[in-house]
């Protein structure tokens, strides 16, 4: 059975980038039916927060991507990684380097200086460590071979091969012996039975040094998959302004879970050319072998179609805890449980206009508003130029005894045709009246909605 994992590091937010790294990881293991792990590298002590800890749990939860088992934290298993480091280092396959920084910067200018590639030269690769002066401080590398090539063979860019006289001897513990990131790592990955690693090709070049260690310890090598970045609209470097931001961000805009793995889904991953497929169904398509090599594209038009698709297929019952703050927030108040009734009522007419959650709380916003309402300035316009219509109207709604749509629809209807007028005539000014504003969901529904006294009287309002 698989095992995958997804490894942030807590220097920041959740970002859109690491929330797909994620999304693939889980889908993989659910498609298969094996487990998703999560391990924070915090092993950077200097840019590791608690708060970012926080953020990318949250933000995973939000998401709908549970892991498996507990979370693994990097920097409590660091004795574990210098273990590791000190039995190759008994088996010779490690070794100390006690090159000091300075003559290290002198060997790199030399090899600038001679147009030759920097890397370590190895100098302390074969020479006995009674060498160093005592007490001299030292870092342990990996003896890395220097003959052959190594090749990774990874899911997503094929089969890539370095020489490895291009690899330099890795550092694994730094000369205050705390482990590096590299050798961190791949310790990791072992002891946590990782069998795929899906991560972003930022990190493909590491993966020669990290083959390069699995190997010396003689432990099964992953499978790689290794996923183009995502890039802005315009092909560059994804910007903030282009999307790279916090997936709390994305919470905030009013963008649905359901709707956002949906996205971050195809960015890079497709089926066919569907653009609409829904968690269960991804988890049983999802495939490594389907990802793309070429760097998708973030796009926030296609992303609030998406999010659109899902507002409207969502039950009221699902969206009203999500509208319901927005709106209370927007009110500035608290809606009481009346209100969230008439609310629950209202999403269906609402639905089918609403890219974003917020959208769909400004659409609601009308209904609890207090009379008189301001009248935007198209409302009052239409209101003027039908005024005796609208007139006419308020006084059969007075009258009427029947408060439902259909029945309402019936009195405007005939009315309309009574004074010879177009429906719209009527409706469009009515509606004015009622919202505002000239766009709202089906004039009558709205009626029933606000109830005969609240709406003649908004009615009345607008003549006045
Ligand atoms: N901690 C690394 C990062 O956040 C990920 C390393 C990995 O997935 O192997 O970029």
């Amino acid at each position: 059975s698989i095992v995958t994992r997804f490894a942030p590091s807590p220097t920041g937010f959740l970002h859109i980038g690491g929330g797909r790294t994620a999304l693939f990881n889980w889908l993989y293991a659910r498609h298969l039916g094996g487990k998703f792990l999560l391990r924070i590298e915090d092993t950077d002590r200097q840019r590791s927060t608690p708060e970012a800890v926080d953020a990318i749990l949250k933000g995973l939860k939000w998401l709908g991507l549970d892991w498996d088992g507990e979370v693994v934290y990097q920097f409590a298993r660091a004795a574990r990684h210098a273990e590791v480091a000190n039995e190759l280092l008994a088996q010779g396959r490690a070794y100390r380097c006690y090159a000091t920084p300075e003559e290290l910067d002198a060997m790199r200018e030399a090899q600038r200086a001679a147009g030759q590639p920097v890397r370590y030269d190895g100098r302390w690769r074969d020479r006995d460590p009674s060498e160093a002066p005592a007490g001299a401080p030292f870092v342990v590398r990996l003896k890395a071979p220097q003959e052959g090539e190594t090749t990774v063979v990874d899911q997503v860019q094929g089969s890539v091969t370095v020489a490895n006289a291009q690899l330099d001897d890795m550092v694994m513990l730094r000369a205050d012996g705390t482990p590096t990131y590299m050798l961190s790592v791949v310790v990791d990955d072992h002891d946590m039975d990782i069998t795929h690693v899906i991560r972003g090709d930022d990190h493909l070049t590491n993966t020669f040094r990290q083959v390069q260690l699995y190997k010396a310890m003689g432990w099964d090598v992953p499978t790689f998959a290794h996923i183009p970045l995502i890039h802005g609209p315009d092909g560059a470097k994804l910007s903030k302004r282009h999307g790279a931001l916090g997936v709390e961000a994305y919470e905030a805009m009013g963008y649905l879970p359901e709707a956002m793995r949906n996205y971050l889904l195809r960015l890079g991953w497709g089926h066919g050319d569907e653009e609409i497929i829904d968690t269960a169904r991804a988890i049983s398509l999802f495939d490594i072998a389907d990802v793309g090599r070429a760097p998708s594209r973030f796009d926030f038009v296609k992303l609030a179609n998406v999010n659109g698709h899902y507002l409207k297929e969502a039950t009221p019952e699902r969206l009203l805890p999500a509208v319901v703050p927005i709106l209370a927030d927007k009110l500035g108040r608290a809606l009481i449980a009346a209100e969230e009734a008439l609310l629950l009522k209202a999403l269906p007419g609402l639905q089918p206009r609403a890219k974003t959650l917020v959208e769909l709380a400004e659409g609601a916003l009308f209904y609890f508003k207090t009379r008189p309402l301001a009248l935007d300035a198209k409302a009052t316009g239409l209101m003027e130029k039908h005024r005796d219509l609208v007139s006419q109207a308020l006084t059969a709604l007075q009258a009427q005894s029947d408060w439902t749509a259909p029945a309402l629809e019936a009195t405007i209807r005939a009315l309309a045709e009574q004074a010879s007028a177009k429906l719209g005539d009527l409706a469009q000014p009515l509606r004015a009246a009622l919202s505002g504003t000239s766009v709202s969901p089906p004039i009558f529904d709205v009626l029933e909605l606000l109830g005969q006294s609240e709406a003649c009287g908004r009615i009345a309002d607008a003549l006045a």
